[in-house]
């Protein structure tokens, strides 16, 4: 039998309905109501159906997972602040410790940290200043009411300690002003 011969034969059992040619392989299987495609391929596909079901799990499992954390770090949060609030003495001790111990590693990344996060700093001191300002001022000026005398002391203090710098510091002021002024 040649293979056109063959064909023939096939292509009449498909016209008969006793066969049917896979429609993604090409494979001959028995002819079955509806059913397109060879077991292999069959297979293929409710395994991608699978697959692919599986992933949508999970999805939507990582999603419930993250969920159940999202709320579990609510309570462990709370778990953390409570430990916090009833041995705080203790963390801060241990912190003390702790940078003192570690200081020059401490400065270093807190230096590395100031270094790459600069702009970021600043903008955030600038906001703050921006918003804290009237506030500080107030308080400055009611610690300086509330202090006047002691204030007042020190500045006497201070003046008669540095009277020779500040002087110094006066006529080099007034000179340069005078120069800038000419
Ligand atoms: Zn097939």
């Amino acid at each position: 039998m040649t293979e056109e011969e063959f064909n023939e034969i096939i292509f009449q059992k498909i016209m008969d309905k006793e066969l049917t040619i896979c429609e993604t392989c090409d494979n001959i299987f028995d002819y079955v109501p509806q059913k397109m495609f060879c077991d292999e391929c069959q297979r293929e596909k409710i395994n991608a159906r699978q697959r692919k079901y599986h992933e949508k799990y999970r999805e939507k499992i990582l999603a419930r997972k993250r969920k159940y954390r999202e709320k579990n770090r609510e309570k462990m949060n709370a778990g953390k602040r409570k430990y916090y609030a009833e041995n705080h003495e203790k963390i801060n001790a241990k912190g003390r410790k702790y940078y003192a111990e570690n200081r020059e590693k401490i400065s270093a990344r807190h230096r590395k940290y100031r270094e790459e996060n600069r702009e970021k700093i600043n903008a955030k001191a600038r906001k703050y200043y921006a918003e804290n300002l009237e506030k500080m001022r107030a308080k400055a000026r009611k610690y300086y009411e509330k202090n006047l005398e002691k204030m007042r002391a020190k500045g006497r203090k201070y003046y008669a300690e540095n009277r020779e710098k500040m002087r110094t510091k006066d006529r080099a002021r007034y000179h340069a002003k005078k120069k800038t002024s000419n």
